[in-house]
């Protein structure tokens, strides 16, 4: 889940990182009440979950009532790389002596997280990273040990940040990677992190990405998911409940397991074809879950074919047999549709499938035999 920077701070205040105080608004009126509570100047900033609205226009300074009206009329509404500004951030500008950045995100090769630090903040750091990548301080820490203060004073002088900055930044980095762990958060990002002319150190912009999966662990992330940005077809798909990430191809995908969901892309894309999108519809094959599943896809009007691919495991193929049977009763599809059915019973799935086959609904015996197909079906 990925949260807006008003939200991330709001995170990161729970932690004790310092950051700035504000208000978040939807109309222009709001916007200068806020300042006007706030105190000048202030800093108006678009509230979208995207990068670099600095460069776009996004974020501006305001000295005074009539400025802040200005700013806040072009900024909302304001289109950011495909995002609609609805919501501002109001909040009270801070003076700048330096600009740096800190991260903490799991770095799956080594099985450990991996903290970036860099005395060059407020730019695109992937920049910073393709030009010059020393300017970039790691350090990977095992999640068993976490990180101590020393390592982070360590890695703190391996960044070369400003002396005068070094208590300060031990400090936050030590609250940010509690909060990336306790918080259960896949990616924090300060960008920047900056230095004020007296000495503090304090959060500047704020990108967090929580874990969908840690909710049931903090009831009050519901708001987050509340507020997440969803294309049409993921927000369909997150009302019935199915594990759907949009792509931008044109062969429906549906399997069953997160495992075998990616494989079938995998191999969709292996035979030459792209898919729409990824979709586990777990462990069984309801006749509920194949309908809401092939509702979603035939939904999406970018869609030409559909592979259907189930490993019956747990699960007999006789029943998910009869379970695509009545989905296919009760959805009307208007694309051809390519199954593979394997794994338990797979035979006795097959048998129940036979009498529906036709043109437009076909039945491969294996994987790669299915995405062919499919991406045959799909057509140029
Ligand atoms: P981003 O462009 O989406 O990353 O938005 P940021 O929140 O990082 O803001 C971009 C830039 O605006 C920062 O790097 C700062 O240089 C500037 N900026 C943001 N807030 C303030 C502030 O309170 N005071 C000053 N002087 N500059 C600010
Ligand atoms: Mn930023």
């Amino acid at each position: 889940m990925d949260l807006f920077e008003y939200q991330g701070k709001q995170f990161f205040a729970r932690y004790g990182i310092p950051v700035s105080p504000g208000e978040v608004v939807s109309t222009v009126d709001e916007a200068v009440a806020a300042a006007e509570r706030l105190g000048y100047p202030v800093v108006v900033k678009a509230q979208v979950q995207v990068g670099g609205r600095g460069k776009a226009g996004g974020i501006k300074l305001a000295g005074d009532a009539e400025e802040t009206r200005t700013h806040a009329r072009n900024i909302l509404g304001m289109d950011i790389k495909g995002h609609t500004v609805e919501l501002l951030w109001i909040e009270k500008a801070s003076d700048i002596a330096e600009e740096y950045y800190a991260s903490f995100t799991l770095d799956r090769s080594v099985k450990k997280h991996l903290g970036m630090l860099s005395a060059k903040g407020g730019v695109d750091i992937e920049a910073v990273a393709a030009e010059d990548p020393d300017a970039i301080a790691k350090i990977w820490v095992d999640p068993v040990d976490g990180l101590t203060e020393e390592q982070a004073r360590a890695w703190v002088e391996a960044a070369k940040l400003n002396p005068r900055a070094t208590e300060g930044a031990v400090d936050v980095l030590l609250k940010l990677y509690r909060a990336y762990v306790e918080g259960d958060a896949d990616l924090v990002e300060i960008n920047p992190l900056i230095l004020k002319p007296t000495g503090e150190v304090h959060a500047l912009d704020a990108k967090v990405t929580l874990d969908g999966n840690a909710v049931f662990r903090h009831p009050d992330y519901e708001q987050y998911d509340a507020t997440q940005v969803r294309d049409e077809r993921e927000r369909a798909a997150h009302e019935k409940g199915l594990q759907y990430v949009g792509l931008d191809g044109y062969v429906g995908v549906i399997a069953n397991g997160a495992g075998l969901a990616m494989s079938t892309v995998d191999i969709v894309n292996q035979v030459g074809g792209k898919p729409a999108n990824f979709l586990d519809i777990g462990g069984g094959a309801s006749a509920d879950v194949m309908a809401g599943a092939l509702e979603v896809i035939n939904n999406d009007p970018n869609v030409r074919s559909i592979l259907i691919n189930i490993f019956g495991g747990i699960t007999k193929g006789e029943e998910v047999a009869n379970g695509i049977v009545t989905a296919l009763g009760r959805v009307q599809i208007d694309v051809p549709i390519v199954i593979r059915l394997d794994g338990t019973n797979a035979d006795l799935g097959r048998e129940i499938l036979k009498p529906h086959l036709s043109d437009k609904l076909q039945m491969q015996p294996t994987m790669l035999d299915a995405a062919k197909t499919a991406v045959a079906l799909a057509g140029k």
